[in-house]
């Protein structure tokens, strides 16, 4: 039985990358070592970590005048790593759009001042009108384009005069962005890129030395990238399995090829729930992630039942955040159409019988 996994982070990866993986785990190219046992340093490993970033810049179409940072810590390490290298003595503006913006500027008002605006209106939208429409006097603007507990999405890059900075945890290389429209890009690896323990971190460069003098060394972006994201050891093998998602990426015709499969997906299973009367999503259309579909079961009695047979059928990691409960899959790049399929088959399948 083919097994998909839905899980929202860590989040699978793809076959052929693990596939590879595994057949270089213990001998990379020869060496007789596994690339995890290499030095940072050494030319072999320095090569991983300079394709990788190359890579990634090319598919993300990255100017030269942004640092690319290979980082630890996760997105929530930056929550506190932004405020501390881009605030100085200034204010920073935080859009609220679900759990984890909120959790991003509860993180940055330790650090500073901090102001906030909530964009979520009762019906499960949100009122991008709401924004401030001069924006000149903050440090920064943070906002998250995709919320992945949530399922909503913001797809229009908010117009701010200040510097802007997103968080893409759950969204990152799932469709083309701008990258000259932001000033900082930031995601955990874990959801679409590769294993957890790596960070990145794309920032224009002049923004770097400003930290504040208490910054940790390990969060100040210019000691980063200084030091090519070597200042410490960095998650040497989660930064190799990334390069080769980004390969795997590039082979699949780049970010706007994955995108074009990820809206045929999304598609395909918000159809669905909107044709049934046994299953819903309550998020407007216009703010429905691509990514992490939520949905609730007309009868939340069945939720157990749905999760057991679900998983017994093959389909992973369905149960929702604790948050908001009800149902998640999440379709990142590497989840294939084929998986979306089986899903819509057997969603279909549990409504015949229960409804
Ligand atoms: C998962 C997630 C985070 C938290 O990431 P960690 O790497 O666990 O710190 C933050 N923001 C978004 C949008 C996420 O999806």
């Amino acid at each position: 039985m083919t097994i998909y996994n839905f899980c929202a982070g860590p989040a699978m990866l793809p076959t052929a990358v693990m596939r590879k993986a595994q057949q270089e785990f213990c001998d990379y190219q020869g060496l007789g070592v596994s690339v995890m046992e290499l030095s940072h340093r050494s030319p072999e490993y320095m090569a991983v970590a300079e394709k990788a970033e190359q890579d990634l810049r090319e598919l993300m179409a990255i100017p030269d005048n942004y640092a690319v940072l290979f980082l630890h810590g996760g997105a929530r390490g930056q929550f506190s790593a932004i405020p501390l290298n881009l605030l100085g003595q200034g204010k920073a503006l935080y859009l609220e759009s679900g759990q984890w913006s909120v959790a991003a500027a509860t993180e940055a008002e330790k650090y500073g001042d901090i102001e906030r605006v909530d964009l979520r209106c009762e019906s499960r939208t949100l009122d991008l009108s709401r924004i401030p429409a001069d924006t000149s006097e903050y440090a920064y603007v943070h906002y998250c384009p995709n919320e992945t507990v949530d399922g909503v999405a913001m797809f229009d890059v908010p117009e701010v005069a200040a510097p802007l900075v997103a968080d893409l945890s759950s969204c990152i290389l799932g469709r083309d962005l701008d990258v000259s429209q932001f000033a900082l890009l930031y995601a955990g690896a874990q959801k679409n890129i590769g294993p957890a323990g790596l960070t990145l971190v794309i920032v224009r460069r002049d923004l770097l030395g400003n930290a504040d003098s208490r910054c940790p060394a390990i969060l100040d972006y210019q000691l980063a990238a200084n030091h090519d994201s070597m200042y410490n050891t960095p998650p040497t093998f989660a930064w190799y399995l990334a390069g080769e998602v980004f390969q795997w990426l590039k082979h699949q015709g780049g970010v706007a090829a994955m995108a074009e499969v990820n809206r045929r997906k999304a598609d395909k299973l918000y159809g669905f729930i909107d044709a049934s009367d046994f299953y819903r999503n309550a998020v407007a259309p216009s703010h429905r992630s691509e990514m992490n579909v939520t949905f609730q079961l007309h009868d939340a009695q069945l939720d157990k039942r749905f999760l057991a047979e679900a998983e017994a059928a093959g389909l992973k990691a369905l149960k929702g955040h604790r948050m908001v409960g009800g149902m998640r899959a999440s379709i990142y790049n590497a989840m294939p159409e084929a998986g979306v399929d089986a899903l819509v088959q057997f969603m279909d399948h549990f409504a015949r019988t229960y409804g």
